[in-house]
């Protein structure tokens, strides 16, 4: 019988109101891990309420007293490294490799929330008006909730939590139920560093959990990791209660090749970027604009690439990509792969089947040639290790065709040719930018988020937005006499 989780609520590890229990599936081995808890309103509404009752000390704990509080999870967290990046890669299905890099940016959140004291100072200045002086300072608001994603288990509530308890608020978190086991590790960390009860809460469950979220009126904000549409309804409820919200949603980035690009470098760059993680990353490059004669050498370099790829358990040695997250979703990747052929496109790389172990939830690298804007592969997000490659004339035509597509989270541009980089660096939709790098990542320091489709709100995630996103800015007027 594999373990029952429980939900981490005003310091306490307490039983889920609910009978509802999914197994938590390690997609290599199909192992079931535990069984997590899709618990309801009611456990909602105990995390919020103690949230609630917490804040009313912990804003007024001194900002860098608070940041000590996360000194020590930095610490924790980095002693704990191995054993996160493992249970990441057991739940997930990423190599160790990639677990380790993932677990690293999360730590890297929590350096940046330390920095607290100086990144909450406000503004000030001296006779506004003869005699009055003007003064901003950035309050907390109250109780902030995250809801995430599957792809990154241990990453992405770092996104959020360190700096929304930095700024003074109290917080619960939603894993994703598909991988709830690397937050639960972190909450025994969070546990050991002694943040007083009800600051830092999570509670594990699916729509029932986050609709309660959505609309219980304690809340005073949400953030989102998912897929668009989902982002969209997060976004929409939300702001119907009142609530501030920031929803991070799906992708379908571009990478542009010019005729020009360094070769070597941008075929490893364009492989990893499309079947690193398994192509489950918001910023999984996922179509290739071949510009002029760039298309022969790049099809014939990713063909190269992706037949060298081992797929297997990612945490084996020599693995270079894992699994898929689960049945259900290696369906419906096979299922694009299926649309594709269908379509017209070329397969000229089939990865499904190829050297894969009987069970576990595998589909090999697929590479297409010949797609075209008008395909279902061309158009929607597919989350799984299949790259597309489309001819497009000039710069032009491959920058009208990004502007086309309802999504708009990253886009790279491999080329030598400065005048080609500062213009689509400038002039591209997406939010994300890159020249010659194939993940267009912020580091914590920087805001994190797309555009059009590919985001809701306003603020994204972390660097110096997130202490916009996660505080009021109060501003006084003075005049003494
Ligand atoms: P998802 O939208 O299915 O689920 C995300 C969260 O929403 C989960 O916690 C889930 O429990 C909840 N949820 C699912 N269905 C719901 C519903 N009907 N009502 C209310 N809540 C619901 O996304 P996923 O499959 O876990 O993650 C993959 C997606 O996330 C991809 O589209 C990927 O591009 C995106 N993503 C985006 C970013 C970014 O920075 N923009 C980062 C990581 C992942």
């Amino acid at each position: 019988m594999s373990e029952k989780l429980r939900n981490f609520i005003d310091g306490a590890w307490v039983e889920a109101t609910t009978d509802r229990y999914a197994p938590v599936i390690n997609p290599a081995t199909e192992e079931t891990l535990a069984e997590v808890p899709l618990g309801g309103a009611a456990d909602i509404d105990k995390a919020a309420r103690a949230a609630h009752e917490a804040f009313a000390s912990w804003r007024s704990v001194p900002p860098v007293e608070r940041a000590r509080y996360l000194f020590k999870l930095k610490q924790l967290l980095e002693d704990n490294r191995e054993e996160l990046a493992a249970t990441v890669t057991r739940e997930h299905g990423k190599t160790i490799a990639e677990s380790r890099g993932s677990v690293q940016r999360g730590i890297e959140c929590v350096e940046v929330a330390c920095g607290a004291p100086s990144l909450l100072m406000g503004d000030t200045l001296e006779d506004v008006a003869k005699g009055i002086d003007c003064q901003s300072v950035r309050q907390p608001l109250g109780v902030f909730a995250v809801i995430a994603p599957f792809n990154f288990p241990a990453m992405v509530p770092m996104w959020f939590f360190p700096f929304a308890v930095a700024c003074g608020n109290t917080f619960i978190c939603k894993p994703s139920e598909q991988v709830p086991l690397s937050q639960q590790l972190i909450w025994k960390l969070v546990e050991d560093c002694g943040f007083p009860s009800g600051v830092l809460n999570m509670v594990h469950g699916d729509k029932e959990v986050v609709d309660a979220i959505l609309t219980h009126a304690l809340i005073r904000g949400v953030s989102f990791v998912g897929s668009s549409p989902i982002a969209k309804y997060v976004y929409e409820t939300a702001a119907a209660h009142g609530k501030r919200v920031q929803a991070l949603g799906g992708a379908k980035n571009f990478m542009v090749v010019m005729p020009d690009a360094d070769r070597e470098m941008t075929l490893d760059a364009l492989s990893s970027s499309a079947y690193g993680c398994a192509g489950e990353r918001c910023l999984a490059g996922a179509i290739v604009l071949a510009v002029g004669d760039s298309h022969e050498w790049v099809r014939d370099g990713l063909r190269e690439r992706a037949a060298a790829i081992r797929v297997g358990d990612g945490s084996e040695a020599g693995v270079t990509m894992g699994p898929v997250i689960s049945a259900k979703h290696k369906a419906k990747v096979l299922g694009y792969i299926d649309k594709g052929v269908e379509e017209g496109a070329s397969l000229v790389h089939d990865g499904r089947g190829s050297q894969q172990p009987d069970t576990g939830y595998f589909v090999g690298p697929c590479l297409f040639d010949g797609v075209t804007e008008d395909m279902v592969i061309g158009q929607e997000e597919i989350f799984g290790p299949v790259l597309c490659i489309e001819k497009a004339a000039d710069l032009d035509a491959a920058m009208r065709r990004i502007s086309a597509h309802p999504l708009a989270n990253a886009s790279t541009i491999f080329t030598q040719d400065g005048r080609a980089a500062r213009k689509f660096k400038f002039e591209v939709d997406a939010s994300m930018a890159a020249v010659n790098i194939g993940v267009a990542a912020p580091m914590s320091f920087f805001g994190f988020g797309g555009a059009k489709g590919s985001f809701f709100g306003d603020l994204k995630a972390h660097g110096k937005e997130a202490f916009d996103f996660f505080t009021d800015r109060k501003v006084f007027m003075t005049r003494w006499g």
